[in-house]
């Protein structure tokens, strides 16, 4: 799994997130995928409150508890409503620009991977937001991504994480999927990044539905609760080590 961080010359999601901070405004920032035409990430989208964030966010706020961990954490946006609900939160992801927008919005805030073993801090709650699962990248990280939450987490703690299930764009009208079993699982997107004309690397983004992520999860000694549906093939899970579920 890589375990490295992100230079200020390639961060072009960060770069956004700055300028849109520092600046006042930012230009289109572009998704690229060898799978779809091209797309954009509304940047302001990434500064919602919480009256802006979907139910399913709102309810992984609302359900976090104890010490947390804001994963992945962007501009901040998870960490500064937590912080608004009165709750402790520590953000990380990779991104240096975005850590640092996100210390001058007052965020305790380090740029670490997720998959970095030498930070070793203990969180009640893991937070995984915006398609949490897409930072375990691969099916074939599940077991990798299981043993790193496992090391993060607190005696009784959990993973909040959100995603979707990417059916809906292989359904025919009739409800027969036009999905090739040969081919790798249908949530497997390559993604790239570009902003003011700089690409960031390519990398791997995980969309994966409830019942996959709940096989991995008994696979690796965890427990996966749906917590909540949303109005479009998308849910919240909660993720638990099967040994804390076992002494409740
Ligand atoms: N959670 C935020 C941002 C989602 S975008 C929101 O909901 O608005 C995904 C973020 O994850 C990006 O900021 C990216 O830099 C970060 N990221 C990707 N891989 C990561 C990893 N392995 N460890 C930590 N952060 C990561």
């Amino acid at each position: 799994m890589n375990n490295e961080v992100l230079n200020a010359g390639a961060d072009p999601m960060g770069a956004a997130i700055y300028d849109y901070h520092f600046n006042g405004d930012a230009d289109t920032l572009i998704v690229h995928s060898s799978m779809f035409e091209d797309d954009e990430i509304p940047v302001p989208d990434l500064f919602r409150s919480f009256e802006d964030m979907p139910d399913l966010e709102q309810i992984a706020l609302e359900e976090a508890r104890g010490r947390i961990l804001d994963v992945g954490a962007g501009s901040g946006c998870h960490s500064i409503a937590l912080s608004e609900m009165g709750k402790e939160a520590v953000a990380v992801d990779i991104s240096p620009l975005s850590v640092e927008v996100m210390c001058d919005r007052g965020v305790d805030a380090r740029q670490i991977n997720l998959y970095d073993e030498s930070f070793t801090e203990k969180f009640d709650t893991v937070l995984m937001l915006m398609n949490g699962t897409g930072i375990i990248g691969t099916l074939e990280n599940m077991p990798a991504f299981f043993r790193r939450i496992r090391e993060l987490l607190a005696p009784d703690g959990c993973v909040l994480i959100d995603s979707s299930d990417l059916r809906y764009l292989f359904e025919e009208e009739d409800g027969s999927l036009m999905i090739d079993l040969a081919d790798d699982y249908y949530g497997l997107l390559d993604y790239q990044m570009e902003y003011k004309g700089v690409k960031g690397e390519p990398f791997d983004w995980l969309y994966v539905d409830f019942d996959t992520l709940a096989f991995y999860a008994e696979e690796n000694g965890f427990c996966a609760e749906l917590v909540a549906e949303g109005e479009h093939y998308d849910y919240l899970a909660r993720l638990k080590d099967v040994s804390c579920v076992d002494r409740d």
